[in-house]
């Protein structure tokens, strides 16, 4: 089965939406196999959001992705890497349709809620980053 590692940001456990984004996963007929809220470094931000690192934004993403817990958790199901893409609507806030986890609750495009792989690769590679964090 496709696996994903999906990951709630800090606004979202600050705003009391994990049990609704949750209910949107499992209501959608993923299964959710591992889960835990644990605290982000530099180090794995780094690594993580690599592809962003020279973008004015970094420090501000990082000092976000820094400022309070995360859910993170391994989400299963057929086509689940583009299902929960979809599911969650696209980077920036104003373009999120009405119905997206962002479409309906993010404001910001920092703040925008949840992570989750854009590819077969990187759900490889984030797994493995994430699996000391999910234990
Ligand atoms: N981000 C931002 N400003 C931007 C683009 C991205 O603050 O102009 C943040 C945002 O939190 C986003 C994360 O950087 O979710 C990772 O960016 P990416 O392009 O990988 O978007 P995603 O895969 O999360 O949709
Ligand atoms: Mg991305």
């Amino acid at each position: 089965m496709e696996k994903t590692y999906i990951m709630l940001k800090p606004d979202a456990v600050r705003r009391n939406l994990v049990g609704n984004i949750i209910s949107r996963i499992e209501n959608k007929g993923y299964k959710i196999s591992k889960m835990k809220m644990f605290n982000l470094n530099e180090e794995v931000l780094k690594e993580h959001y690599a592809h962003l690192i020279d973008k004015p934004f970094f420090p501000e993403l990082t000092s976000f992705m820094t400022s309070g817990p995360v859910v993170g958790m391994i989400v299963e199901g057929d086509g689940v890497i583009l299902g929960m893409r979809n599911l969650m609507g696209p980077t920036k806030c104003e373009e999120a349709m009405p119905g997206t986890i962002r479409g309906d609750y993010a404001y910001s495009t920092t703040e925008n809620l949840i992570h989750g792989s854009d590819s077969k690769e990187t759900a490889e590679e984030e797994l493995k980053r994430f699996e000391t964090f999910l234990d």
